[in-house]
């Protein structure tokens, strides 16, 4: 039997429609060097008409590519907005990516305009003349006379562009199925992959940003937008923020420490996300400078594992609570939220919020073992994470043949590893290719990080395997100290030795100014391996 119901497509015309009306004086909040500039969701809605009347004047029709290069701010929310609204598909390009990556990703998407940020012209005009599909670049924020065009590419200036434009655009009925936006991954090895979001996959995950067992945006919230647009759609939070009218504080070019401090103190959001590095340097600002947060409801982060000695710090220096959660590019990126069942109270409570989390209803998960028997959710069996469902990539933009490891039987392969308890949350105890192989026994990477920065000197620490002769592996551990404090090697051994089994004690340690991270601000244990390999590390051997 058929249903009765209407066949509404959820497509992001209807989103931004939404939001610019029934929202519109939600805000979105720029910082700049003076401050912040604000816009409400009416006038963004208005903008993004302009922008949709000038990119068709420019002769933007169908499912053309336009790209990004650019901070969070309001100019980069409008195009948001309006690039999948007026059915055109939106490839959101990493500032961070290695210029041949850049290049890449722009040629295999076939990006035919890209919008750049006044302040990030001069890294994109090196790669500019590579990218062979560009036709059309229009500088925000900024002076487009700056940018010499290469052959065959205009370059307009966006302001100049939209002025001429009506604030009205008929945005047309899309088929939620198709592509709305793109985001390649940001992959360590072989060229990123892309993910291209459909209207309908952005719809179902913003729904799920906004629920209560997830991220819990609300109408009258102003989130702290730290996560790059450019890194899997900014968690998802710029769409659902348009959806229930929440605002946006976005912090453009100031990621360091001092000015994040200073647009909590003068903006005074309830809500932030980032990746755990950024939050490490946050709080020793705060060690340095004492600030009063306690306003922030909740602090979501994910990215990376989240060490509980950092969310014990929140907690009690700070009186906010992290909410840890996990997910990837291939999953728009929301997988699973860590929220303890009410029941649990104390260090059960901890337990559950120390985990990547609880799948929610339409991420269906497995664990698969070494020869592919699936195991059982008992908290204890450890394998490859699978997953499923209405927002999770079935398959990398170019077709089933690129990657194809990568999927099987409808599931995708994460590439972490992992166990499940019976009531579906998740512990991640590294990624598959991180996982340390000493002896025969398995050492978790993510585990010996964890309880290493729980040691109050120590800023930062990334654990990676090395050869050994006689156990094929053991763990180096690259230590970076907290400013104006010292430990030695012999200590930080001596603290784990009540907090790890004592074969996985390292024996191995460096100390070094700053781990290497990737274009996302995650380790990039790769490129430790290879200062390792190449001999660029003191080496403590205990
Ligand atoms: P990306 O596609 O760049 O967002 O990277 C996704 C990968 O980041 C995942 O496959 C995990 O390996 C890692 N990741 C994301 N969130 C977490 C988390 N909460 N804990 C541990 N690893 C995480």
């Amino acid at each position: 039997m058929l249903s009765t119901m209407q066949d509404g497509q959820l497509s992001l015309a209807r989103l931004l429609r939404h939001g610019s009306t029934v929202h519109s004086e939600a805000e979105v909040i720029t910082w700049t060097d003076s401050g912040a500039r604000r816009e409400t969701y009416g006038e963004v809605g208005k903008k993004a008409a302009k922008l949709a009347n000038a990119l068709r004047g420019l002769g933007v029709t169908g499912d053309q590519r336009v790209a990004t290069f650019m901070w969070n701010n309001a100019e980069h929310l409008t195009i948001y907005a309006a690039i999948p609204a007026m059915g055109a598909v939106l490839h959101t390009l990493n500032i961070r990516l290695f210029p041949e990556q850049l290049v890449y990703v722009a040629n295999h998407a076939e990006d035919h305009v890209v919008i750049v940020d006044g302040t990030l012209v001069p890294l994109l005009a090196k790669q500019l003349p590579e990218m062979k599909t560009v036709k059309h670049v229009i500088v925000a924020n900024g002076d487009a006379s700056t940018l010499e065009a290469p052959a065959g590419v205009q370059v307009h200036s966006y302001s100049a562009l939209l002025d001429a434009q009506s604030d009205e655009f008929d945005w047309p009925e899309i088929d939620e199925r198709s592509a709305a936006a793109i985001c390649y991954t940001s992959g360590t090895t072989g060229d990123p992959k892309g993910v291209a979001y459909s209207h309908r996959s952005i719809w179902l995950h913003s729904m799920q940003v906004c629920m209560s067992d997830s991220m819990r945006l609300a109408q009258g919230d102003k989130a702290l937008v730290i996560v790059p647009m450019f890194h899997a759609m900014s968690w998802g939070l710029p769409y659902a923020a348009l959806m229930v009218g929440a605002s946006l504080l976005m912090p453009d070019r100031f990621l360091q420490p001092k000015p994040i401090a200073e647009m909590l103190e003068v903006e005074r959001p309830e809500f932030a996300a980032a990746v755990p590095t950024v939050w490490q340097g946050l709080l020793q600002q705060l060690d340095a400078n004492p600030q009063d947060i306690s306003y922030l409801k909740e602090v979501v982060i994910g990215g990376s594992a989240v060490p509980p000695s950092m969310m014990h710090t929140f907690q009690e220096r700070h009186g906010v609570t992290v909410v840890h959660a996990w997910g990837m590019t291939e999953t728009s990126p929301l997988g699973s939220v860590a929220r303890p069942p009410k029941a649990a109270t104390g260090d059960a409570a901890w337990a559950y919020r120390y985990s990547q989390g609880r799948f929610p209803a339409s991420v269906t998960a497995r664990l698969v073992g070494d020869s592919g028997d699936v195991l059982p959710w008992d908290g204890e069996s450890v394998g490859e994470l699978e997953v499923q469902g209405p927002w999770i990539a079935g398959a990398y933009l170019g077709g089933a043949d690129v990657d194809p490891d990568k999927f099987h039987d409808g599931w995708l392969r994460t590439g972490d590893v992992g166990k499940i308890t019976h009531d579906g949350f998740l512990t991640l105890t590294d990624r598959a290719k991180d996982v340390i192989k000493s002896g025969g026994e398995w050492i978790s990477s993510v585990d010996l990080e964890n309880a290493v920065m729980g040691h109050p000197a120590v800023a930062e620490a990334a654990v990676v395997g090395i050869p050994d002769e006689k156990w094929d592996e053991r763990p180096l551990v690259a230590v970076v100290v907290k400013e104006g404090q010292s430990v030695t090697a012999e200590e930080l051994r001596d603290y784990l030795t009540d907090k790890v089994a004592k074969w996985q004690l390292p024996e191995n340690w460096t100390f070094v100014d700053e781990v290497p991270k990737t274009s996302v601000g995650k380790f990039d244990k790769k490129r430790l391996r290879a200062f390792h390999n190449e001999g660029k590390l003191d080496i403590s051997h205990l």
